[in-house]
């Protein structure tokens, strides 16, 4: 609290969330079109950020809410240029409060790249969006419930209406002041043998003193033995550098042998198995699944059928290149 009065209230909110879950649209709808938004220049991925002033419903406080859409990603590994930009972000630029946009219509994959938040350790809130598709869908969720869980605020919005969205920075401001009942550090369980090759690696780390002042040592932990490749160049900085390698290779083999795939597929697979197992704890069911993909499946049908799919592709390619250089 005496930060944000320090700083006149002004906090820094970065919106992380799969592509399509809905950020862009929340970001429209809590600054409102007639504030200012600037694209950020010089980066190759998309990111956008507005400033809008939040009236807190319950005390009449005021806050500068100062919010950064950022690109859509599925995980925050190192394979793509919007899941290292978005990781950068989060690490160099240390957003105050995180704000996880879910799908939840589509919790299962999307709280994934929410398990991955949590190894880092930041302070979050989960905006559970298109929550309108989750009562048309008549899905069952203790939302609360999983938001003790995973040790995160969860609210249910919907961003193209603007339903919950006053309550959703309601929950940032109390988590950003402390304030939160539900906001804990938590460690995804990825079962005994992960956890005791981060928690070795870890302790190797943990041996650079300085390192924790920007990373959750746990997170690095497990970033290393999933073999990421940006984290490769960072550890060579280190003083510890070859005790950390040969350890990481190490748990590597071990893993190999214990469970008999990779560690980064055994680490993805862990990750699914917490969610499913928090989910069940949740009471979460899918409901009457009104099919969404109707017109898809016919469409599919016609188009890969075995007699009629490839004349088919001819056809469109023909009609392509007659429209291309007949008429164009
Ligand atoms: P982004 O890729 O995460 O930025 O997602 P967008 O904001 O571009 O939204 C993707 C699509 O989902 C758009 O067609 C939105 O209109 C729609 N959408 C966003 N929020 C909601 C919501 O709460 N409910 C429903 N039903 N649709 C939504
Ligand atoms: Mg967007």
């Amino acid at each position: 609290q005496q930060m944000a009065e320090a700083r006149g209230h002004t906090l820094r909110v970065a919106l992380v969330g799969n592509p399509n879950c809905g950020k862009t649209s929340l970001f429209n709808v809590a600054s409102g079109s007639k504030e200012h938004v600037g694209n950020y220049a010089g980066v190759t991925v998309d990111a956008k950020e507005g400033t809008f002033n939040f009236v807190r419903p319950s005390t009449g406080e005021r806050y500068t809410i100062v919010l950064v859409d950022l690109p859509g990603t599925y995980s925050l590994s190192a394979y793509s240029a919007e899941e290292r930009y978005v990781r950068s972000q989060l690490i160099e630029q240390t957003p105050d409060v995180v704000v996880n946009v879910v799908d939840a219509s589509n919790l299962e994959r999307n709280l994934y790249l929410t398990t991955q938040l949590i190894d880092m350790n930041l302070r979050m809130v989960v905006a559970l969006n298109m929550y309108d598709e989750v009562r048309a869908n008549a899905d069952l969720l203790d939302h609360h419930q999983l938001s003790i869980l995973l040790g995160t605020p969860m609210v249910p919005t919907v961003s193209r209406s603007g339903e919950g969205i006053a309550e959703l920075f309601e929950q940032v401001i109390d988590v950003y002041e402390y304030k939160s009942d539900v906001a804990r550090h938590i460690h995804v369980n990825h079962g005994a043998e992960l956890e005791r090759s981060i928690d070795r690696i870890k302790e190797v780390i943990q041996k650079n003193g300085q390192i924790r002042h920007k990373y959750s040592t746990r997170y690095l932990a497990i970033k290393l033995l999933e073999g990421d490749a940006e984290y490769n160049a960072f550890l060579d900085t280190l003083k510890n550098h070859d005790e950390l390698v040969s350890a990481r290779y190490e748990e590597q083999q071990r893993i190999h042998r214990e469970l008999s795939v990779g560690a980064e597929e055994a680490l993805i697979d862990a990750k699914y198995g917490f969610i499913h197992g928090a989910l069940q704890e949740a009471g979460y069911m899918q409901g009457e699944e009104k099919d969404t993909y109707q017109v898809t499946k016919v469409l599919d049908k016609i188009i890969t059928n075995k007699f009629i799919g490839f004349p088919l592709f001819f056809l469109i390619l023909y009609v392509m290149f007659e429209v291309t250089f007949t008429l164009g």
